[in-house]
């Protein structure tokens, strides 16, 4: 019924769940595998070829090059327009550890990139959104791209920044998840098989709003993580820190990685370990999400 809340719920566009899931795994098959001279060039392709102009949305699309040791290394990111003016701003990193595939790590987060990029091409959150793909997270925070990025927006606002890290691995073993801080596991599932929000104090409406939405299509919990993260070191390990750092409200999204998945960083981070439902799931609860906020 027109004019009732659930009304406005129900005429949010969900893309098919089937051919979601076909699209994801089309995008990890390109990104998780050996890597070679044209691995970085195909992702950057990927990038800038997903959210070309289509209809009435626009898309605009910016690269960043930057120095890390004398190497040139290339953060790009993209917008798609809406009728606000503060961006939300979504970002994944897209390296991996030297010798893995990465396929949680971080292509789960790359190929979700792209498909909410894709999706919000065709069909526009209220407020712009950006989207980035970072390079060199694995380096560390003082060479990382998100970092490098933070620093050229300057004082520019940002309303909310989305880190999606690993988000393809879920373990329904009873006993498999993990949590850096004993007294953690009394509060949270033992079970692994739930996206996490880590998110800082000054998100926390978000993180409840976010997880109200992604709670519809999977399992979803949120943690907030005070004073930039450092009261819970193991919280910061993504590109969201740089945000935090900045002051910014921003939210990792992800699997948990190693607390839960035995594959990360090593050989075995491949495509067939990972639940490619689950993956599919936690993209049409971002989908869900980012058409509310
Ligand atoms: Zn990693």
């Amino acid at each position: 019924m027109p004019g009732h809340p659930d009304y406005w719920i129900q005429i949010v566009t969900q893309p098919d769940f089937l051919a979601l899931q076909q699209q994801l795994l089309g995008h990890l098959e390109q990104i998780a595998r050996e890597r070679d001279p044209f691995w970085r060039p195909r992702v950057i392709s990927m990038c800038s070829n997903i959210s070309k102009p289509s209809g009435a949305t626009g898309a605009v699309r910016r690269f960043t090059p930057f120095n890390s040791g004398g190497v040139p290394f290339i953060t790009t990111s993209w917008m798609c327009r809406g009728s606000g003016r503060v961006h939300r701003f979504m970002a994944a990193t897209y390296d991996a550890v030297p010798g893995t595939r990465g396929a949680d790590d971080n292509a789960s987060g790359i190929a979700v990139l792209l498909a909410l990029a894709q999706h919000f091409a065709n069909n526009p959150a209220p407020d712009p959104i950006r989207f980035a793909a970072f390079d060199l997270e694995e380096m560390g925070y003082a060479q990382c791209g998100s970092a490098q990025y933070a620093r050229d927006l300057g004082s520019e606002p940002i309303r909310l920044m989305l880190s999606l890290e690993m988000l393809g691995y879920r373990d329904r073993t009873p006993g498999s998840q993990q949590y850096p801080l004993t007294g953690l596991d009394r509060l949270y599932p033992k079970t692994g098989d739930y996206l996490a929000l880590v998110g800082n104090f000054k998100a926390l409406p978000d993180l409840l709003r976010i997880s109200h939405f992604m709670g519809k299509q999977v399992p979803t919990w949120w943690i907030p993580s005070g004073f930039k993260g450092e009261l819970i070191p193991t919280t910061r390990r993504s590109d969201h820190a740089a945000f935090w750092d900045r002051g910014d409200r921003a939210i990792m999204v992800t699997d948990t990685a190693d607390l839960r998945n035995p594959h990360y960083h090593s050989a075995q981070d491949q495509i067939n370990t990972l639940d490619l439902d689950f993956l599919t799931q936690g993209c049409l609860g971002l989908i869900g999400a980012l058409s509310h906020l």
